[in-house]
Parts: structure tokens; C-alpha cells; sequence
């Protein structure tokens, strides 16, 4: 594991996420998501159908994208990703950045204290996180 190098990753694109004019905070999303699991349960328990269950699998997805958001601090979709920040607010960002070795796309990996930037094409090919 070689993390002596320091690349450049850029963030393209660094949306703040925003509902109503308000930033949309990983908490609030996570509180309001468990109420809309407990509702379609509830609903379920009370009809006896699956239709709640079919339209609750949606909040289900969300929950558990918002709880790998909530371990990870950043979930990828494709070229996208969402991050959140240490005071828990989320943003849309796409990051941009070849691996200096082999030229593969680069990510961010965050955990607990530490972060630091990783090649998707070999786990091997670590680099330190320059901010610019
Ligand atoms: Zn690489």
C-alpha cells in the first residue's frame, strides 16, 4: 500500500442538496424516511395488502442509501456521488481525477478519521487527498 503521493482530485460539480430553499440535512433525512417505513408497515399491518408494501420498498432504498451515507460519508451513483459533510449536510458533487499510475478514475474513501483517495481500477493505488 503505497500513499506517499499526493494527486489532484476536483470536484466538477459541488451542488448543495436543497428541499424548499432549505439544506437538506442527513439526519433529517433519515428521521423522515423511519416515520415513512413505520407508516407503510402500519398501513400493512391494517389492510392486509401488499400495495403498501410495494410503494414502502421506495423509502426502504432510500433508508438504506441514507444509512451507507450516514457510514461512508459519500455513496456513489455512476460519475455522481452524494457527499455529506462533517455538519451532516448532503451535496450532489461529481469528482474528477485520473490515477497516476494506471489512468483509472479516482474516488474518495472516507472512514471514521481518516480519508484519502483510492483508484477504481486497483484497491493498491492509495494517494493522499490534496484540497485545492
Ligand atoms: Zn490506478
Amino acid at each position: 500500500m503505497k500513499k506517499n503521493k499526493k494527486v489532484i482530485l476536483k470536484r466538477e460539480i459541488e451542488k448543495p442538496i436543497k428541499v424548499w430553499g432549505k439544506q437538506l440535512k442527513l439526519t433529517r433525512v433519515l428521521l423522515i424516511l423511519s416515520v415513512g417505513l413505520i407508516y407503510f408497515i402500519s398501513l400493512y399491518i391494517e389492510i392486509k395488502t401488499l400495495t403498501p408494501l410495494i410503494i414502502g420498498i421506495i423509502p426502504a432504498i432510500l433508508f438504506i442509501i441514507s444509512l451507507r451515507l450516514y457510514q461512508n460519508r459519500i455513496v456513489y451513483f455512476g460519475n455522481y456521488s452524494i457527499e455529506c459533510s462533517n455538519a451532516g449536510d448532503l451535496y450532489l458533487t461529481k469528482l474528477k481525477g485520473d490515477c497516476p499510475t494506471c489512468g483509472g478514475q479516482l474516488k474518495i474513501v472516507k472512514k471514521s478519521n481518516t480519508e484519502y483517495i483510492q483508484c477504481q481500477n486497483n484497491t493498491e493505488h492509495k494517494f493522499y487527498l490534496e484540497v485545492n
